[in-house]
């Protein structure tokens, strides 16, 4: 059963391949909810989430969240409604995700980040009708922003907020999610979880997730219960998950690797999630303490290994996958001194996972991010722009289809058109070849072809920052490209053709009066005379690509970095 309205907006999983997926036994039949309270109901007593704030039990985890569901409940929120988050790594955070989904309502993976720009265009189009904001996400104040947002919206109807404290006194500070914990006690709470949950189907949409996008606005990722089990499960199974492993996790939650990986995969096989925060200095003092076994880095982490602080983790850390970008050997030798197994990984919001298995060669752990997870994935690499497959070696985009990843956009039937071959294979716009080591076929990434900036895992699309410059009186042409950075992997060069000058402090004034999220402004402007087109009359983004690389070479040598906007 979907929201009213909803016919038409989404894509189904064929019938057949639903019914497959079911016979493999990798797609279930209960909720979300469902599966985390059967786990609960095996290991009651065990930990399920460790944070600086403090710990909780599978027993407190569970009955925080039937209290919480019960509370939005009581407010007036029904099955089916979505709610927007801008939440950080804090312990009452997955207390929230878990009382969402008990209650029914519909998650949307927006960001502590965006502003107006994004959340007026998400929380229109998925029609939310609640706003939660942390008060501890840092200096911008998220509650004020939550009510503006609320002025002449069509139904955002609730502003709540998480941290609150005494110390906020006197701010128009919205309801209180701590609060609604308490107005009910766990049997209560669970009688209500019950009951909304034996209305709820395992093939409806669990969370909206967004695209790391290539158009103006993301694209809106709908993910169902059963599915999205599934993919957490597989990739507990790969990486060899089990009620001990205590899994560290650095990069925000409310993301899907942070949901997937970092959350849902230990909760399914009832072990735990060390959530911190993205500080080194305090991360990893928690992490060792808490006795981590497993930990995801991202690319902005790839300098935890030098760390000091690091060797105190592999007393009991065996396993660090590392994602985002090409990983270098030098790190991937210092975890093996310290003896931790190393691995790669690579996955999207859209669904499909590939990881290195636990028995890869070493080389292809090193050079490639391993294997599909699922043994229903099915991937091609294809010639760009063609559904014409390139045989192993050669470099094409990643097309892919399996149990976990989305057949459609959600409300996007024409964005649908091009996102997906004709048999339903996801483009993923990703450059790839197959690289083969003994019986395995792994993935090597080599680039990609959509459009997008990837700044320290945060997607920026550069069609929709080219369209905000425009807007800029001054602005004759834009373009944007990623110049290459040493911790954030790329950030954003906007190169202009423009009336007079217009200085980087003047670009970014207006886009924060546009309301753009700072990690899409640009961080540096090169004013250029006219932009370079390829003989087909495009922008020529590669040779800006080349232009912006080659003068930044002598510059990071000499540690001039370009100005980085201050998140
Ligand atoms: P998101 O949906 O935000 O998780 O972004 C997914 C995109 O991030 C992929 O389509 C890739 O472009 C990029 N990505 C994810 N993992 C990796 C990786 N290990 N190496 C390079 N790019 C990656």
């Amino acid at each position: 059963m979907s929201p009213a309205g909803w016919s038409g907006r989404l894509v189904s999983y064929p019938a057949e391949a639903v019914a497959r997926y079911r016979a493999a036994g990798l797609w279930g039949t209960a909720t979300i909810a469902g599966e985390f309270r059967t786990v609960a109901d095996r290991v009651p007593g065990h930990l399920a989430l460790v944070t600086a704030e403090g710990r909780l039990t599978y027993r407190e985890l569970d009955e925080q969240a039937d209290r919480l569901a019960a509370g939005l409940t009581e407010l007036g929120l029904a099955p089916g409604d979505r709610v927007i988050l801008q939440l950080s790594n804090r312990l009452i955070t997955v207390v929230t995700w878990y009382g969402l989904l008990k209650a029914g309502l519909i998650p949307v993976c927006t960001l502590a980040a965006h502003r107006g720009h994004e959340i007026g265009a998400i929380s229109r189009r998925t029609q939310a009708v609640a706003h939660i904001v942390d008060t501890r996400a840092g200096r911008f104040d998220l509650v004020a922003f939550a009510r503006e947002q609320q002025q002449g919206h069509p139904t955002l109807r609730h502003v709540l907020t998480t941290g609150a404290d005494d110390r906020d006194g006197g701010r128009d500070g919205g309801i209180r999610v701590e609060d609604l914990l308490d107005r009910s006690d766990p049997a209560e709470g669970r009688k209500v979880v019950d009951n909304i949950q034996a209305g709820i189907d395992a093939d409806d949409v669990a969370v909206f997730q967004l695209s790391g996008g290539t158009t103006g606005v993301p694209k809106i990722i709908p993910r169902l219960h059963a599915e999205y089990w599934y993919n957490a499960r597989a990739f507990a199974a790969v990486s060899g998950f089990t009620e001990e492993t205590r899994n560290g996790h650095l990069i925000p939650v409310i993301h899907n690797a942070g949901v997937v990986i970092g959350m849902h995969a230990p909760h399914s096989a009832g072990g735990a999630m060390i959530l911190t925060g993205p500080d080194l200095g305090q991360a990893l003092p928690l992490l060792a303490a808490e006795g981590v076994t497993d930990i995801l880095l991202g690319h902005g982490h790839y300098d935890a290994v030098r760390n000091p602080a690091f060797p105190a983790l592999t007393a009991t850390l065996r396993r660090a996958l590392l994602s985002g970008a090409k990983v270098p050997p030098p790190l991937f030798e210092r975890l093996e001194q310290l003896g931790v197994w190393a691995g790669q990984t690579f996955g999207m919001g859209e669904g499909f996972f590939a990881v290195s298995q636990p028995d890869s060669d070493r080389a292809a752990r090193l050079t490639t991010v391993g294997t599909p997870m699922s043994p229903l994935d099915e991937f091609r690499v294809l010639a760009p722009g063609t559904e014409d497959q390139l045989p192993d070696g050669e470099t094409g985009e990643l097309a892919t289809r399996g149990p976990y990843t989305l057949r459609g956009y959600f409300d996007a039937p024409e964005q649908n058109r091009s996102a997906f071959t004709t048999d339903g294979f996801y483009r993923t716009g990703d450059l790839v070849r197959v690289r083969v080591f003994g019986a395995e076929r792994c993935i090597s990434v080599e680039g990609r072809i959509k459009d997008m900036i990837n700044r320290g895992g945060e997607k920026i699309s550069a069609e929709e920052v080219e369209g905000l410059l425009m807007r800029h009186p001054l602005v004759r042409a834009a373009a944007v490209v990623a110049m290459p950075d040493p911790r954030l992997g790329e950030r954003t060069c906007a190169y202009l053709v423009t009336e007079g000058t217009v200085a980087l402090g003047e670009v970014q004034q207006h886009l924060a009066r546009l309301g753009v999220a700072k990690f899409k402004w640009p961080e540096r402007i090169e004013q250029i005379a006219e932009l370079p087109k390829t003989s087909v009359g495009k922008v020529d983004k590669k040779r800006l690509r080349q232009d912006i690389a080659a003068k930044l070479r002598p510059e990071q040598g000499d540690h001039h970095e370009p100005r980085p906007v201050r998140d």
